[in-house]
């Protein structure tokens, strides 16, 4: 399946819990002031791959300890995000995902993708919230929200 990003680290420490393989998904309408990631932004930027070579690329990496899906906004690529969210659980490996969304507020179609994510970190960056010392997330509004707690909790 075809997907747009706007880049992979292959191994970053950064972007969630462990050694992980980070996508960043091309495309966000949100527009934060003070995104970090601005060339992120364009519908019809960055580059098209196929999810089965970076899944590929995952099963290679015996170090890794999860994927996050990034961007950008990966809820603009559900079919895509699902479906590298679904093969990453299925080797046994973690799923973060972050979004502009948030939690309440994620929209419907999304919810087959969120069966596979562990961790989401939810809601724009707002500049008047940054927050250097925040681990994962660059403002106080956005969560990191442990889906399985989630899901044990509510059903
Ligand atoms: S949602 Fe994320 S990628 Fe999109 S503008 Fe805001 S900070 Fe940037």
């Amino acid at each position: 399946m075809d997907i747009r990003i706007a880049g992979i680290i292959p191994e970053s420490f950064v972007d969630g819990e462990g050694i992980r393989y980070a996508v960043f998904m091309q495309g966000c309408t949100r527009h934060c002031e003070g995104c970090q990631n601005p060339a992120t932004h364009a519908l019809d930027g960055g580059k098209i791959m196929d999810t089965a070579e970076i899944i590929a690329a995952i099963k290679r990496n015996p170090l890794l300890a999860g994927i996050t899906l990034t961007g950008g906004e990966p809820l603009l690529q559900i079919p895509a995000a699902t479906e590298l969210a679904k093969a990453t659980k299925k080797l046994g490996l973690n799923v973060w995902c972050y979004t502009g969304f948030v939690f309440e507020e994620i929209p419907a179609a999304a919810q087959e993708l969120l069966n596979f994510v562990d961790v989401l970190v939810d809601g724009p960056f707002i500049l008047s919230q940054r927050d250097l010392e925040l681990d994962f997330r660059g403002s106080r509004n956005q969560r990191i929200i442990n889906l399985n707690e989630w899901r044990k909790a509510n059903g």
